[in-house]
């Protein structure tokens, strides 16, 4: 490492006898150092600043402070930190010079000065003096660099990159202060006995989450969709009242920290006025985005709530909303967590009844109403709980719905449905049909025809004796893709029923724009079916507008034989209920005595319009 210039170095010199100075000051005339001379150690401590000295030549023996207590206070000191000292001293026992390192000196010169010495020590202290210096400098830069990055590491936790909105992290530290905050001034009101208002809310969470945004990404990318989450996030901040915030939680999500408010009518008012700023069309890319938002709020009056449990509950209350429906909102209370958590243990369990193979297939018999012959089964799936007693689909299948489970539970009962049916042909009953439920999530699954293929090659069933159910909300999602599925499976000869029909859009309209087969009318029409009733009339109209687009139909629900009276005049073909039967397992179903229900229909031959 090269030196400095002597120039840029000084060196200060502190002893009593000014004549060692100048022997000094002569040895070193011709180097270039600046030197500074000081008679005793309190004026070397005492000049330290204005000096700065690159080093310190120390006499040990002086009156007053002592060399030794010179050297422990400069090193003591921070502008003393890194600055070497040499002590010069008549002394040469190793026990003094043991004494010089412990006071904290660099090294020692004997008297009398040999020049050589001298400058070889001086040269030697001032190399490991720039060493020092360049290290606290490369430091200095570091930190300023750490700094630097710290920064604008707490900007992006702080801040979110596209809305420029404060993050999560942020909602939740002024969540922490404000219900900090309102804990005192609840403490404060105690301790001079003010009444606060019952209904007073001091902090209120406000969790939103845009309806449907993925499908934006989907359809115009994520630029579009960027720049649509920035307009949503400008627009959001008009409702900001003043001390409020307004955070980005992620995604499509928002998130609203309400203060003071005072009266539960102001929290309705705000919430209308965010729903209604939605009113309008945003306005993207030449286009206009209608977005509409569910919100879930939690409120706490208790001010003893974390920030966290405050948001969990907010976020569960927009999960409730969402299942509401587009523009829900839904205010937190205590049994939504209870219904969270057992929602959440549901899940779970489902995952373990799939792995441990706990589903089990039910059939119901579908009969020819004239005759009573039964002409096949409707599938429907039980859960074989472990502890609990059979559990029926309208428990599970909701939530598997959701979960997307439903596809691999699905395909479990279209297996064994096969594989039964496929032991009935061979039984001696060729004709019989099975109807298998396909929920939405199963006929969007893109493996739905690859999964189908494989059961039916692996069972080798003849697939015009499958029939498929759908509801109509299958169709509706993505009317020309539901054909085009549709179309797929009727080239594999298998049959569609349109399941439920009554309880959706009901709309007859419709329907000759897809492959169907059959029609099921829901239950709720059957039950009520007495004549006057206005159901009477929608069966006679589903009926008769079904044989015009040489639909079947088959009445759910049946459950007595009035019902089934009232189907066979109105010319209903099919039906299945508990009248006839209820879902039982295979072992229960003998082909050899042909499950027949003639008793049943007998009674109604006298029906002017049934068909022979
Ligand atoms: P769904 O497809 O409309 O099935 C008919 C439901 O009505 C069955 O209920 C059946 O037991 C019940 N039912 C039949 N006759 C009568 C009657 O006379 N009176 C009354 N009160 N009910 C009757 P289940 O088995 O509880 O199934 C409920 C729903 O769960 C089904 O409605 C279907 O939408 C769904 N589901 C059942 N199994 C499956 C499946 O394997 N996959 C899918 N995706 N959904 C299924
Ligand atoms: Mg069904
Ligand atoms: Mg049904």
């Amino acid at each position: 490492m090269d030196l400095l210039p002597p120039e840029s170095h000084t060196l200060l010199v502190v002893d009593d006898e000014p004549d060692n100075f100048d022997v000094i000051e002569s040895m070193l005339r011709n180097q270039g150092y600046t030197l500074h001379y000081v008679a005793n150690g309190q004026t070397a401590l005492d000049c330290l600043n204005t000096v700065r000295p690159d080093l310190i030549l120390l006499d040990v023996m002086m009156p007053g402070l002592d060399g030794m207590a010179v050297c422990r206070q400069i090193k003591a000191l921070p502008q003393g930190l890194g600055v070497p000292i040499i002590m010069v001293t008549a002394l040469d026992s190793k026990q003094d010079l043991s004494r010089c390192l412990e006071a904290g000196a660099d090294d020692f010169l004997s008297k009398p000065i040999n020049w050589v010495e001298l400058l070889a020590r001086v040269r030697s202290m001032l190399r490991i003096r720039q060493q020092y210096q360049q290290l606290m400098n490369f430091n200095a830069e570091l930190e300023t660099l750490v700094q630097q990055r710290t920064a604008q590491l707490q900007a992006m936790i702080d801040r979110d990159a596209l809305t420029q909105l404060p993050s999560r992290t942020r909602l939740l530290q002024a969540t922490s202060m404000a219900l900090q905050s309102a804990k005192s001034s609840k403490e404060g009101a105690e301790e001079r006995a003010i009444d606060t208002p019952a209904s007073s809310y001091n902090v209120a969470l406000a969790h939103l989450d845009c309806d449907h945004f993925k499908l934006v990404n989907g359809a115009f990318g994520y630029d579009v969709g960027n720049d649509l989450l920035k307009a949503i996030a400008q627009r959001l901040q008009q409702q900001l009242r003043p001390g409020d915030m307004l955070a980005r939680m992620g995604g499509d999500e928002f998130c609203f920290l309400l203060h003071h408010l005072d009266r539960p009518a102001m929290l309705e008012s705000w919430t209308q006025t965010v729903f209604d700023s939605f009113a309008k069309p945003f306005r993207v890319a030449n286009c206009d985005f209608f977005v509409s938002v569910c919100m879930g709020v939690a409120l706490t009056d208790t001010a003893t709530a974390q920030p966290e449990t405050l948001l969990q509950a907010a976020d569960t209350a927009m999960h409730r909303a969402k299942q509401q429906g587009k523009g829900s909102y839904q205010l937190f209370d205590a049994q939504l967590t209870t219904a969270t958590r057992d929602r959440l243990a549901l899940e779970t369990d489902l995952q373990r009844a799939l792995e441990h193979q706990e589903f089990v297939t039910y059939y119901q018999p579908i009969v020819r109403l004239a005759t009573g012959q039964v002409v096949g089964f409707e599938a429907l799936v039980r859960w074989r709980h472990p502890e609990r007693q059979l559990v029926s689909p309208a428990e599970f299948i909701p939530c598997m719905e959701e979960t997307g489970l439903v596809v691999q539970v699905g395909l479990v009962v279209l297996q064994q449905a096969c594989e039964q049916l496929q032991t009935w042909h061979q039984q001696g009953a060729p004709d019989l049909t099975v109807s298998v439920n396909l929920s939405v999530r199963q006929f969007d699954s893109p493996t739905l025809l690859a999964d189908i293929d494989q059961v039916l090659a692996a069972t080798g069933v003849n697939p015009a004796c499958l029939k498929l159910e759908i509801t109509e909300s299958a169709l509706m999602q993505d009317a020309e893709a539901a054909i085009a599925v549709m179309e797929q499976l009727r080239s594999r000869q298998i049959q569609i029923s349109l399941d439920d029909f009554g309880t959706g859009y009901s709309s007859l309209g419709y329907l000759h724009r897809f492959p169907i087969d059959t029609l099921k009318i829901d239950r709720s029409f059957v039950q009520q079916i007495h004549t006057g009733h206005r159901n009477h009339q929608v069966i006679n109209t589903i009926i008769a507008l079904s044989s015009q687009l040489s639909l079947s139909v088959i009445a759910e629900g049946i459950e007595t034989s009035e019902q089934l009276q009232f189907l066979q005049v109105l010319g209903c073909e099919f039906g299945q209920g508990y009248l006839f039967d209820k879902p039982q397992p295979a072992s229960e179903i003998s082909l050899k005595r042909p499950p027949s229900y003639a008793d049943l229909a007998v009674s109604l031959l006298e029906a002017p319009t049934v068909p022979t």
